[in-house]
């Protein structure tokens, strides 16, 4: 299995697909993992791995390791497009989620005001007044939703909660009225335990339809697995298949 962790706070830059030159944030510890969600293609790896033992870092410490880069990368001239929370697990976990979200804001506008502020969460924590109030903030609100058919999210997804379902994810993110990013990744294979899964079923897309006209969201990303995965038998999904799936959305969405 070959996944990465990320082994400090601020990780980076590097060039994303779909954000540009990105700093990463990672809330978590930087020797393991801990996310309400185990997708079967996390680059972190499994959950199983353990939560590691530095601890997360307080907000103070983010804060002040934050900072040491930017001016860092601000007196070097380098360039930045976004600072971006990822890393080794679910960001809105962190108990002081809400205030490092205010600290990254300030510090982004003193040394880069240009630069976007993003946040890629699994939604789980975003019915929380706090964290929603937080992921308003932030420029990219960016909430994953892969599918809207319960087997498929309990099986590619595995919620840690069993009370997690599309049906409260879809209605948390509506709940942003626009104010969202929803990305879903598309992908096929078969579980660790020998089940199939799929999320580009006509069924699957049609699901998702139904669910992006309800969340009514500012922007979709439909992407597919770009590196190695925990579970080897995932496909990418060819280009050709993707673009199809797009413009299918996109019609259904804008007729
Ligand atoms: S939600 Fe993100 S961090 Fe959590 S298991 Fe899935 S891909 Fe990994």
């Amino acid at each position: 299995m070959q996944t990465v962790l990320f082994h400090s706070t601020i990780f980076g830059p590097v060039k994303s697909r779909r954000l540009g030159v990105s700093l990463g944030i990672n809330l978590m510890a930087n020797d393991g993992k801990l996310c309400s969600f185990d997708c079967l293609y996390c680059e972190a790896g499994y959950n199983a791995q353990g939560p590691g033992t530095t601890g997360v870092p307080s907000r103070r410490q983010v804060a002040h390791r934050l900072e040491t880069r930017l001016r860092a990368m601000a007196d070097a001239g380098e360039q930045l497009d976004v600072i971006t929370f990822s890393g080794n697990g679910e960001p809105t976990l962190h108990p002081e989620f809400a205030g490092i979200v205010d600290d990254v804001l300030r510090l982004r506008n003193h040394f880069f005001p240009q630069a976007k502020v993003s946040v890629l969460s699994n939604a789980t924590m975003a019915h929380r007044p706090a964290v929603a109030r937080a992921l308003r903030k932030v420029d990219n609100n960016i909430l994953k939703l892969d599918s809207a058919v319960p087997a498929t999210m309990r099986a590619l997804n595995r919620p840690a909660a069993t009370g997690v379902q599309p049906e409260g994810i879809i209605a948390t993110l509506s709940a942003f009225t626009g104010q969202c990013i929803v990305q879903t990744l598309l992908t096929r294979g078969t579980t660790p335990d020998g089940k199939r899964v799929d999320n580009t079923t006509d069924a699957e897309i049609e699901a998702l339809i139904d669910a992006y006209r309800q969340i009514r969201p500012r922007d979709i990303q439909l992407y597919t697995i770009d590196r190695p995965t925990p579970c080897a038998t995932l496909e990418k999904i060819p280009d050709d298949e993707l673009d199809r799936i797009r413009h299918r959305v996109a019609a259904a969405l804008n007729p």
